[in-house]
């Protein structure tokens, strides 16, 4: 738990949230200001600045199976995944979150 990031307040209930899914390690939750018609969040319930730190190879796989089992349980079989790691490409909260999107067109590799 990492003092004033929002994301460890979330993902630990200090702030009340619905959670899409949730595991032992791992919350699910609609992001805040959306840029596709479903917009999800996986985060780690333990703070993790960026992917540059996360070293538990067991919380890896629990991350990908919350992509898996959150856009099961909301029938989503096309989506985008995207992890920001660093200021440079954008990555705001650090506090590291998979960006799950759904329900647009989207262009590769721009956009
Ligand atoms: P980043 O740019 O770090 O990859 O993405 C941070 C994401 O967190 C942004 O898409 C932003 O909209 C979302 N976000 C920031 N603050 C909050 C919040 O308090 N609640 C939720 N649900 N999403 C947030
Ligand atoms: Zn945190």
């Amino acid at each position: 738990m990492s003092e004033n990031c929002i994301f460890c307040k979330i993902a630990n209930g200090q702030i009340p949230s619905e959670f899409v899914y949730e595991s032992d390690n791992v919350v699910v939750f609609n992001d805040i200001n959306p840029q596709a018609p479903t917009h999800l969040l996986v985060v780690p319930r333990v703070h993790v600045e960026s992917l540059k730190e996360l070293k538990d190879t067991a919380l890896m796989s629990e991350l990908l199976i919350a992509v898996q089992e959150a856009t099961k349980k909301l029938d989503i079989s096309d989506y985008r995944t995207v992890i920001n790691t660093g200021k440079g490409v954008g990555q705001e909260v650090f506090h590291l979150h998979i960006h799950v999107m759904a329900g647009r067109e989207f262009s590769w590799p721009a956009g």
